[in-house]
């Protein structure tokens, strides 16, 4: 017996799990070892909310996961309306009002070896449950980050643009984050400029203006990172797609972490350095109470 312990980590046993175009029990729902996906990180994927039973932002997500995997040559085997009605029919399946979609693609089975000329059949895969990525105190007292010491993959090595589903660079950086004790990393760029954190885009504010890194700078162009610009600038705050240095963060008068899953988080300590006065800052706090109403729809 490998593991002679149960596993708290299990998932809950009613969840149904869509697999190409079966829902199957989570505890039936595989995939095999010969895929791609789990040999090779060979797929992409987004995560997805959704609020008041309907999916959040799914077009722009189904566009971001073509371009995704276009950029690895992977064809996907469904279209986006026939994703779109999988990703509904797993949603009432599991009977969500407000949860979180994964959605999956990967390379499919095929023979040891990375060509992609011996695999076929890529697969899709759906899971509807629900997520919580930070517990609620955090949004109160904001997050500890660090600068990590890994350095954001090269745009021209697996590109930061590409959901895929390798994860590595950004698993390392967490890692490294929990062993000092903080809870997100922060990772620079092979020039030296911000990126992102590991799995939420960044913004900082100076003198109530908003700079975030530009998507040149090797980030995933996130959905939420989109929003919070438009909401900012409809509140007449001027935001910046800047290149940023970790100085600016160690200067900033407020920073805040922006993902579907974290939503606006934000963060009061990078560094040993205290952000603002400790708490979350203002703006953060206009902008989360703006996107509430905007994902509500009120
Ligand atoms: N950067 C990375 C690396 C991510 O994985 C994500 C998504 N979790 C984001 C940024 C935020 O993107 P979005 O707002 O589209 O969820």
């Amino acid at each position: 017996m490998i593991h002679p312990h149960p596993n708290p980590y299990s998932p809950d046993p009613k969840i149904k799990v869509w697999i190409d175009g079966t829902l199957y029990p989570a505890d039936q729902a595989k995939i095999s070892v010969w895929d791609h996906g789990l040999l090779y990180g060979d797929g992409v994927f987004e995560g997805i909310r959704i609020y008041n039973k309907k999916i959040f932002a799914v077009d722009e997500h189904l566009a971001r996961l073509f371009e995704s995997a276009k950029a690895l040559k992977l064809t996907l085997p469904m279209s986006a309306e026939e994703l779109n009605a999988a990703m509904r029919e797993t949603m009432a399946a599991n009977n969500i009002i407000d949860g979180y979609i994964r959605l999956v693609a990967t390379r499919g089975v095929g023979t040891l070896g990375l060509s992609t000329k011996y695999t076929a059949n890529p697969s899709i895969i759906i899971i509807a449950a629900s997520i919580a990525l930070y517990p609620p105190e955090l949004y109160e007292s904001g997050l500890s980050l660090i600068v990590s010491s890994y350095v954001r993959n090269h745009p021209n090595a697996v590109s930061p643009r590409v959901k895929s589903l390798n994860y590595l660079n950004s698993i390392l950086a967490k890692i490294e984050a929990h062993m000092i004790g903080a809870q997100e990393a922060v990772l620079l760029n092979h020039m030296g400029l911000i990126s992102e954190c590991c799995g939420d885009n960044i913004f900082l504010v100076k003198n109530r203006q908003l700079y975030t890194p530009d998507t040149s700078a090797g980030i995933l162009a996130g959905i939420t990172r989109d929003i919070v610009i438009q909401l900012a600038r409809k509140r007449g705050l001027t935001v910046h797609e800047a290149r940023l240095v970790r100085h600016d963060l160690y200067a900033a008068d407020e920073i805040f972490l922006t993902g579907t899953a974290a939503e606006i988080i934000g963060a009061t300590n990078i560094d040993g350095r205290q952000v603002g006065n400790g708490r979350p800052g203002e703006i953060t706090r206009l902008l989360q109470d703006d996107y509430k109403k905007y994902r509500t729809g009120t």
